[in-house]
């Protein structure tokens, strides 16, 4: 019996992703709800545990409010019973040479909301929301990256919302960049289009690049905005490094292209952004 039947209750699909389901449970020993995403993994797919493997090494090591935090990590062969209930099973009918491959199972805090839900329900942004999310962003990624942590895929669905505080999550794209066993290949190969960075080299200059997008969404957002005239500003940003006009009025605004410059080197550092918007976000 796998130990997510045996030892949690209240088990509740929360989401997937490329390589796994998420969902939320509560532990009957301490009686507190977690996340646990569920990823299988086998022999011949050693690319694939690898990832997996990293992404667990680096949660394991980073602790801030943040950060979403990590509890453990455990792997347990596959188990036939537990298909229907949590099976990210995206192989479809390849299901029965699924059958013996392990699923590792990683449990963390529980989050109630990402910033993608805000986006997509019809709550507003407000400037205090926008910089308060900025701010918690802000300072989980000084933390890392005073580590040499780059996150690789920062977007509104890995920025979790966990009671008042914004947390960064997701880190199956994150990466020590002083680790030369690093494969840097995968990392510009997977990360999402809108926020990805046009660096060549990846390093942690590119979460600036992503967080400068995701800080101009939110802004833009704090008023109603089709989906066409987003993606009308967003290439404008991207291609011509311009503002939308009415942005001359709000100086504090201008702040996003310090953080979308094209040349790596030329982005503000994630402690000077935490710096300059502790100020905004009070
Ligand atoms: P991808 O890389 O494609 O974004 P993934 O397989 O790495 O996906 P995650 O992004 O970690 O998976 O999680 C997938 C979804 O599960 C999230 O978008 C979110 O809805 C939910 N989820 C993940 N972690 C948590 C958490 N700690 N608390 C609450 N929900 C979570
Ligand atoms: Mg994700
Ligand atoms: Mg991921």
């Amino acid at each position: 019996q796998s130990r997510l039947l045996t030892d949690y209750d209240e088990i509740k699909a929360l989401g997937s992703g490329a390589f796994g389901v998420v969902v939320s449970c509560k532990s009957k020993i301490d009686e507190t709800s977690y996340a646990v995403k569920k990823i299988a993994i086998g022999d011949e797919e050693e690319f694939k545990f690898d990832r997996v493997r990293r992404e667990v090494l680096i949660m394991s090591q980073l602790q801030h409010p943040c950060i979403v935090r990590y509890h453990t990590v455990w792997l347990e062969p596959f188990l036939a019973g537990l298909n229907n209930l949590t099976d990210d099973d995206d192989e479809g009918s390849s299901s029965v040479s699924n059958i013996n491959l392990p699923h590792l199972y990683i449990q963390m805090e529980l989050c109630e909301s990402t910033l993608k839900d805000v986006f997509e329900s019809d709550k507003i942004m407000t400037e205090p929301l926008c910089w308060s999310i900025f701010a918690d962003v802000m300072n989980g990624l000084t933390y890392m990256h005073a580590q040499g942590i780059m996150h690789g895929d920062l977007s509104p669905a890995n920025i979790f919302k966990c009671g008042d505080v914004w947390k960064i999550g997701d880190f199956g794209l994150a990466r020590n960049v002083n680790d030369e066993s690093d494969d840097k290949v995968i990392q510009s190969l997977d990360m999402k289009g809108t926020y990805k960075a046009p660096d060549e080299n990846v390093d942690c200059a590119v979460d600036i690049y992503s967080a400068g997008i995701l800080l101009f969404v939110m802004i833009l957002k704090m008023k109603p905005i089709t989906d066409m005239e987003m993606v009308v500003a967003i290439a404008d940003l991207k291609n011509r490094g311009e503002l939308p006009e009415e942005w001359n009025n709000y100086p504090q605004w201008q702040l996003v292209l310090k953080l979308v410059q094209r040349r790596p080197d030329l982005r503000s550092s994630a402690r000077t952004l935490l710096n300059i918007v502790s100020a905004y976000s009070q």
